[in-house]
């Protein structure tokens, strides 16, 4: 795919000769982007179709966001929580709006974010529920994904992810995705939360069955639990609607973001949740350096506006009928899954790998990636049009025809 006098090859052996091998990667070196199309260092052009596992939802250098940055860039972009400064509230009050929730806390990873609801939900369950010392439990459901840190890998069902991490943080208990019999049946006094993704991303855009997540809310009423809806992927328009779980018509007690809030450009996390929650948090309890920062802040305030508008959850909904439609259409592929503009697809195993189809993608110009086996993962930004779904469908209907190439 690359020429002689390409910058490809050397780019890609730099990369990888100066840092932990703890990723993968494409053999596409990034050096600008627009929208839903970047350009690689030797000027090729890609259709992006991953954006960055949803982080980029409102596309690459959104105008409004960047102007937002820049704009705060000129003023102040760190304080530390020591102070406050004057793009806080703005952004806190908007968030909390757009989740219809008393409070928000801000962080920065996604990870951070699941930490802080699990250190809230277990706090709520000594303070609030009243549960022994040590003894809250959550939890969760199997081939979840909520991050990368010791507490959280503790409860993952991927050998890849957990294995030689150990010793391990208890108080989880894992039962299958998608099981509401299951579910209920491992709720006991000491329960505190259910924390789990309303559609799994990582596992490969798993949709729970029908009735699931109500299901799950009315048990988490009736036994005095929480329900945390893992939101950093599924959420902020990717799937039609501002949040996943709205096309259950269920509402969690605390909803965690990430990924698209920070517009693609900074690490914006939060928690949001009702005072009777997020208030058991006391001064010194918990924090971040960086959490909530005046550059953060402003991005975040910008895409709460993008969001405010429906425009993206309804370009969503809109086109990703266009691309589900046009997915079901092409041979060599034997289920699709998801919800407006995120679908995971299976490749028919006798084909090629889900690897060989992102690398084969690639050389055509269109970037998606693989998640476990044959599954691939598309997740365009909402930016994008009818024009550039079907030029990608056309991709990977090429590709999957092309048995060897
Ligand atoms: C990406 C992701 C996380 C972790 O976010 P980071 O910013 O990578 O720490 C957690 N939960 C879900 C559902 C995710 O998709």
């Amino acid at each position: 795919m690359t020429t002689v006098d390409s910058r490809t090859p050397e780019a890609l052996a730099d990369a990888e000769r100066w840092t932990a091998h703890n990723y993968h990667p494409l053999p596409v070196v990034i050096a600008d982007a627009e929208g839903a199309w970047v350009t690689d260092v030797d000027g090729r052009r890609y259709l992006d179709f991953l954006a960055g596992y949803s982080a980029l939802n409102f596309g690459h250098r959104h105008p409004a966001l960047i102007a937002a940055a820049h704009a705060q860039l000129d003023r102040v972009t760190l304080t530390s929580r020591a102070f406050v400064h004057d793009q806080f509230a703005t952004f806190c009050r908007g968030l909390a709006e757009l989740c219809d929730k008393d409070l928000v806390l801000p962080m920065n990873t996604g990870a951070e974010a699941v930490e802080t609801a699990i250190k809230v939900a277990r706090k709520w369950g000594y303070q609030v529920k009243g549960v022994p010392d040590g003894r809250a439990n959550i939890i969760v459901a199997e081939n979840n994904f909520h991050g990368r840190t010791t507490t959280i890998v503790s409860f993952s069902t991927d050998p890849d992810a957990r294995d030689d991490f150990g010793p391990y943080t208890p108080g989880f208990t894992i039962v299958p995705y998608g099981d509401l019999d299951a579910l209920t049946a491992a709720i006991d006094e000491h329960t505190v939360a259910v924390l789990l993704e309303p559609i799994q991303g990582e596992a490969g855009v798993l949709v729970p069955p029908a009735g699931y997540l109500a299901g799950i809310r009315a048990a988490c009423t009736d036994r005095n639990v929480l329900m945390i809806a893992d939101e950093i992927q599924s959420g902020l328009g990717r799937t039609g609607r501002t949040f996943a779980i709205e096309h259950e018509g269920v509402v969690p007690d605390m909803y965690v973001l990430g990924k698209a809030l920070g517009g693609g450009i900074v690490p914006v996390s939060a928690v949001a949740a009702n005072r009777d929650v997020l208030g058991v948090l006391k001064p010194g309890e918990h924090g971040s350096t960086f959490g909530g920062n005046p550059l953060a802040c402003a991005v975040g305030a910008e895409v709460v506006k993008l969001l405010r508008t429906g425009d993206f959850q309804e370009r969503s909904a809109k086109l990703g009928q266009r691309l589900h439609e046009g997915l079901a259409e092409i041979g060599g592929v034997r289920a699709v899954r998801g919800r407006g503009l995120w679908a995971g697809v299976d490749i028919d195993p006798g084909l090629m790998t889900g690897r060989q189809a992102c690398e084969r993608l690639a050389e055509r110009g269109v970037l998606v990636k693989d998640t476990h086996g044959s599954t691939i993962r598309l997740a365009p930004p909402l930016v994008i049009t009818e024009e550039e779904i079907d030029l990608a469908l056309g991709k990977i209907g090429e590709v999957l025809s092309a048995r060897t190439s």
